[in-house]
């Protein structure tokens, strides 16, 4: 069996839809398949500023909700069904569970209320592609992933149960596709579930990661992620007009580029994939015809320089108030300070007066980690920094890079060179 994964931007309007219909009809080969699919186009950002709403401003509700029905409406309308009031319906009856919640009160646990508002994007997204695809023939079963991917209660950021997933979905998905229940069985990224089934989710961006638990628990031959790109790139385009596609890269460099920020796949996804040798496809779903990228454990053949860049950085110096040299017990307490606001670090570095770490600029959490540090510290920081990584640079690439750029902090290994610069 094989694991394909949908992300919000291949399946954000009718066409989208058609077109994964197509990839299904005509690129599987009559092989069995579990559809992972995020929630449609932008559905994820607007249920976020459902539950903003929710908490700080309820007169904007009714206008935000309608918006995602609509959303969703328009897609089901530009389907052209014969008959499409079984989809209705059942988005209707999703709709209005959406609208019970909201209609009560919110639990005060900001977090937990997230995962229960913002599950639905998802709900949504694969009951009525699922839904579609049934009525056109594409005979599947909807699993229901809160059920399925067991995850403590850590809201927003849930950890996998790994054994109790394996067994639940080993058990309901294994099933389905190896009793020859249906060959295809369609369910959500993103989204897990507690014990008591309470919804919860693996991190913004997480669809990616769900394909690898389902690939790993089920043995995939294969994961297939479809997506706007032609495949695995060197560089964001949008920097990068002249970013070329990498036809196949080892799982190590495919870590590392995801550790360093590149934007292509979820970093959590890869590890399992690894661990059991399945590779991993990112294709263009708009031309399913063509090669794309393949993640395996090939050795690569040569290395292209990959370039990853971060914006709206922040680079912030640490000081001891009294002059002191930066030693271990000031690290002990920086670090602990830094963990306790939850701040990933993108890069750090030491110097004799001075602790510096580069950090996404997360508006309340930055204030309030430098807030925190300047108890005790001098601080002081630069805003608006880039961070740019090349991986496998030469000098030559790196000059070209740098060059009308002021460089604030550079760090270099034999095979990553980091530059903050603004
Ligand atoms: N829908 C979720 C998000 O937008 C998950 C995903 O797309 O991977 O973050
Ligand atoms: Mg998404």
């Amino acid at each position: 069996m094989k694991v394909y994964k949908f992300g919000g931007a291949s399946v954000k309007n009718a066409d989208g839809v058609r077109n994964l219909e197509r990839i299904l009809k005509n690129y599987t080969g009559g092989e069995k398949l579990v559809v992972v699919i995020s929630a449609i186009g932008k559905t994820t950002n607007l249920l976020e500023q459902v539950l903003d709403a929710f908490y700080y401003d309820k007169s904007q509700m009714p206008d935000l909700v309608a918006r995602l029905r609509e959303n969703h409406y328009t897609i089901v309308r530009e389907l052209e069904l014969d008959d499409n009031s079984l989809i209705m319906n059942k988005l209707n009856g999703i709709f209005e569970e959406l609208d019970e919640l909201l209609s009560g009160p919110h639990s005060g646990n900001f977090d937990y209320d997230y995962d229960r508002v913002v599950s639905f994007g998802e709900i949504l997204s694969t009951t009525l592609i699922s839904t579609y695809l049934n009525l056109k023939g594409i005979k599947n079963e909807w699993a229901d992933a809160r059920l399925l991917i067991r995850t403590d209660h850590n809201y927003r950021e849930g950890k996998v149960d790994w054994d109790e997933s394996a067994r639940l979905i080993q058990e309901k998905v294994g099933k389905i596709l190896f009793e020859n229940i249906a060959d295809i069985v369609i369910s959500q990224g993103f989204i897990g579930g507690t014990e008591e089934m309470l919804p919860t989710t693996l991190g913004r961006e997480g669809s990616d990661y769900s394909a690898a638990i389902f690939a790993y628990v089920l043995n995939a031959e294969s994961v297939t992620i479809w997506k706007d790109v032609p495949g695995l790139l060197n560089a964001d385009p949008k920097f990068f007009p002249d970013a070329v596609k990498l036809d196949q890269i080892s799982y190590e460099e495919a870590i590392e580029l995801a550790y360093y920020g590149a934007s292509v796949i979820h970093p959590k996804t890869l590890k399992p994939l690894q661990n059991k040798q399945i590779p991993l496809y990112v294709k263009p779903f708009m031309h399913p015809e063509e090669s794309g990228s393949r993640i395996d454990a090939g050795k690569m053949k040569k290395h292209v320089p990959c370039y990853i860049f971060k914006t709206n950085q922040v680079l912030i110096s640490i000081y001891p108030k009294d002059f002191s040299f930066i030693a271990v017990e000031n690290l002990d307490e920086i670090f602990a300070v830094i963990s306790k606001n939850k701040i990933k670090i993108n890069l750090m570095q030491n110097s004799a007066l001075s602790f510096s770490i580069c950090c996404d600029n997360k508006v309340h959490k930055i204030e309030r980690l430098i807030k925190d540090l300047s108890v005790k510290y001098r601080v002081k920081y630069n805003l608006n920094i880039e961070l740019i990584t090349i991986r496998h640079y030469t000098d030559d690439i790196v000059s070209k890079v740098v060059a009308k750029k002021d460089v604030l902090v550079e760090q270099r290994s034999r095979a990553t060179v980091q530059l903050v610069t603004m």
